[in-house]
C-alpha cells in the first residue's frame, strides 16, 4: 500500500477502517490532562470500559449471597472458568478440550514444564530463543536444576548470526538437528518480546518432533496480536498472559493450551490440585487424583473470578471482531508506523541514520510490534517522547518498542506520533 505522512490520508484510513471505533470502548490513559498516544498494549493493554461494570457484578453477588454465590451468582462461580472454553479456542485455535484460563503466566510456565521437560541422562537439552523474557529463562534454569542437571549445558539458546538482529528459521532448523537425540523440549515465545520476532511456530513444531522433542510456546506476545492455529501446528504446550494484547487487567488470569492426547494420556505427570480432578467426583472430597481429560486437568484452583470478569469482557470483544480481522488492520497500520519511521530516516542526513527497525519488514514474521533501536539518541528521544504524551516503551539496553494495537489505536495516533519525532529532530 502506498502510504502518506499527511494528516488527510490518515483520516482517510481512519474513516475506511471498521474496526476505528472500538477504540470508544476503551479508557486511554491521560498525560498532562490530554488523552496520550499509548503504545504499549504489549506491555499492559487498556482497559475495556465495561470491565468495571463486570467486576462489580461479582462484588454485588459475593455482598448479596456469600459462599452460596457459587451457585447464585449471575455468573455461578463453581464453573466461572468454563465461560472462557469457547473464547481461548476460539483465540488460540485449538479444541474446547485443549485450553483453560489459569494461574499466572509464569506459574502455568513452570507448572506445564513438570509435565513436559522430562529429561533423561542422554536427552535433556532445552532449546530456546536468545533474550528470551527473563521470567522464562528462570523458569528453565530452575526447571534444568529440578532436574540436577547444569542450566548452562541443559539450556541451549539460539542467537541471531553475527550483525543481525532476528533469528533466521534455517538457523533454527538446523539446531534442533543437529541436537537430534539429546534434544528433550523446545521453548520458544511465540513472538520475541524484545525484537517482535514472530517465530514459525508450524516448522519448529514438526522439526521438534523430528527430533523427538516436545514443544511448547510462550504466547505472552502472540495471544490476541496472531493469528494461532495450535492444533492444526500440532503444538504439545503453549501458555500466556492475558494482561498485554488481551486487556483483561494487570496480573489477570492467564491461559494454557495442551494438546488433546496429552490431555487424555492419564500417565502424563503433573503437578495437580482439586479443580483438575475429575468434575463429577470433585466435591466427594476423596483420596486419589483423577484427572480431567482436558486442559483443566492442570487447573490447580478455584476461579479467580475478579480478575476472570475482565478477562470475559475482552475476550468478548476478541471474539466478536475476530482474529482475521484484526491481523487485517494490524498489518496496514503496523505498515504505516513502520513508513512514518522510515520516511523520517530518510529525512536524516546520510552517516546520521539514527532510527534502525529491528523488527523482520516481513509482516508474516512480526504481529503489532516494531522495536527500534535509537542509535546514540535512546533514552533522550523516549523522554521527549514522553513529554509530548507518547506512551512508548524503553527496553534495555536500547531498544524502543511501540505496539499500534489494532483494538484501539488509529492511523492518526500513528501519524501524530509522527510529527512528535519530527519535531524532535528539528528541535
Ligand atoms: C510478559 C511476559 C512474562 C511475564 O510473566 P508473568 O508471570 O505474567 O509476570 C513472561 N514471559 C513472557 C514471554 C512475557 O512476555
Amino acid at each position: 500500500m502506498d502510504f502518506e505522512n499527511t494528516a488527510e490520508f490518515a483520516h482517510k484510513l481512519d474513516v475506511q477502517d471498521h474496526l476505528h471505533d472500538y477504540r470508544n470502548r476503551f479508557h486511554f490513559p491521560k498525560y498532562n490532562g490530554k488523552e496520550a498516544l499509548y503504545f504499549t498494549g504489549n506491555s499492559l493493554g487498556l482497559q475495556p470500559k465495561k470491565a468495571k461494570e463486570a467486576i462489580e457484578q461479582e462484588l454485588n453477588d459475593w455482598a448479596e449471597f456469600g459462599v452460596e454465590g457459587h451457585f447464585k451468582a449471575k455468573n455461578p462461580w463453581y464453573a466461572y472458568h468454563e465461560m472462557f472454553t469457547e473464547l481461548l479456542s476460539k483465540l488460540v485455535g485449538a479444541k474446547y478440550s485443549e485450553v483453560a484460563a489459569m494461574n499466572s503466566l509464569t506459574a502455568n510456565l513452570n507448572m506445564l514444564l513438570v509435565s513436559f521437560y522430562r529429561p533423561t541422562a542422554k536427552k535433556y537439552k532445552i532449546l530456546c530463543e536468545a533474550k528470551a523474557f527473563p521470567s522464562d529463562q528462570y523458569a528453565l534454569e530452575s526447571q534444568a536444576k529440578l532436574h540436577e542437571f547444569n542450566p548452562i549445558d541443559a539450556v541451549v539458546e539460539i542467537h541471531p548470526r553475527a550483525g543481525e538482529h532476528i533469528i533466521r528459521t534455517e538457523d533454527i532448523l538446523s539446531k534442533i538437528e543437529e541436537l537430534g537425540d539429546e534434544l528433550s523440549l523446545i521453548m520458544f515465545g511465540g513472538v520475541n518480546y524484545y525484537t517482535g520476532q514472530a517465530f514459525d511456530m508450524k516448522e519448529i513444531t514438526e522439526a521438534g518432533h523430528k527430533a523427538g522433542a516436545y514443544v511448547g510456546f510462550d504466547l505472552a506476545h502472540a495471544a490476541g496480536n496472531l493469528k494461532l492455529n495450535l492444533h492444526d501446528w500440532d503444538v504439545d504446550f503453549a501458555c500466556w498472559c492475558s494482561y498485554k494484547y488481551l486487556n483483561s487487567g494487570p496480573g489477570s488470569v492467564a491461559g494454557i493450551y495442551v494438546r488433546e492426547k496429552h490431555c487424555q494420556n492419564i500417565n502424563l505427570p503433573q503437578l495437580a490440585g482439586w479443580w483438575g480432578h475429575d468434575k463429577e467426583k470433585r466435591f466427594r472430597m476423596e483420596k486419589g487424583f483423577e484427572p480431567m481429560a482436558t486442559a483443566e486437568r492442570w487447573q490447580m484452583s478455584n476461579a479467580p473470578v475478579f480478575s476472570m470478569a475482565a478477562h470475559k469482557v475482552a475476550l468478548d470483544i476478541f471474539d466478536e471482531i475476530g482474529m482475521a480481522a484484526l491481523c487485517e488492520k494490524r498489518d496496514k497500520l503496523t505498515g504505516y508506523l513502520e513508513f512514518i519511521i522510515d520516511e523520517m530516516n530518510g529525512k536524516l542526513e546520510a552517516g546520521n541514520k539514527k532510527l534502525e527497525i529491528i523488527t523482520p519488514r516481513d509482516q508474516n514474521q512480526r504481529g503489532c510490534q516494531l522495536s527500534i533501536i535509537a542509535h546514540e539518541i535512546g533514552m533522550e528521544l523516549y523522554n521527549y517522547l514522553t513529554e509530548n504524551g507518547v506512551i512508548a516503551d524503553w527496553r534495555e539496553p536500547d531498544v524502543l518498542r511501540m505496539a499500534p494495537v489494532p483494538l484501539y489505536n488509529s492511523f492518526e495516533d500513528v501519524y501524530r506520533f509522527g510529527e512528535i519525532l519530527k519535531s524532535f529532530f528539528s528541535r
